[in-house]
């Protein structure tokens, strides 16, 4: 008699420790799965700055998409350039805007000095690169032999 009630109260032991554990379980599956949640989540709406910030760094020393830069603004930008062309030229820029801006002040904005040898260049016909790492602003280079020149200087 002894005996079965012990086994009984034993059996009862072993259940509660059995849910605490499935209760434990349950518990840390729900956190895992809310946390890859809000990380999916987290991911796909930075995600254009996130690969913003990326390049910033990565394309530092090399050669830039020409339609990730706006040519009146002079700098990297988040989403892709649209393509326009003046006088016979192809120049990229981020809006109508700076389209406007661009060709209402064409002699001041489409030539830029090289950055490494000073020599003035068409935006249209220029390599272009980073001005500093982790940054968005662009220079401008004549030939990849300054533009190799400007970041050999910099190192
Ligand atoms: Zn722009």
């Amino acid at each position: 008699m002894n005996k079965r009630k012990l086994t009984k109260k034993e059996l009862q032991e072993r259940q509660i420790i059995e849910d605490k554990k499935f209760n434990r379980t349950m518990l840390i599956s729900f956190s895992l799965l809310i946390v890859l949640t809000i990380s999916i989540l987290t991911f796909y709406t930075y995600w254009c700055d996130t690969k913003y910030a990326y390049r910033q760094y990565a394309l530092y020393g090399k050669e830039i998409p020409l339609d990730l830069v706006c040519m009146n603004g002079n700098n990297l930008q988040i989403h892709e350039s649209s393509k326009e062309s003046y006088q016979g030229k192809t120049y990229y820029f981020c809006s109508q805007d700076c389209y406007n801006h661009f060709v209402n002040h064409f002699r001041q904005d489409a030539f830029v000095p090289d950055s490494f040898s000073g020599d003035t260049i068409c935006k249209a016909d220029a390599l272009i690169g980073l001005k500093n790492r982790g940054e968005p602003q662009v220079v401008y280079f004549k030939n990849k032999k300054t533009f190799n020149q400007y970041y050999e200087a910099r190192r």
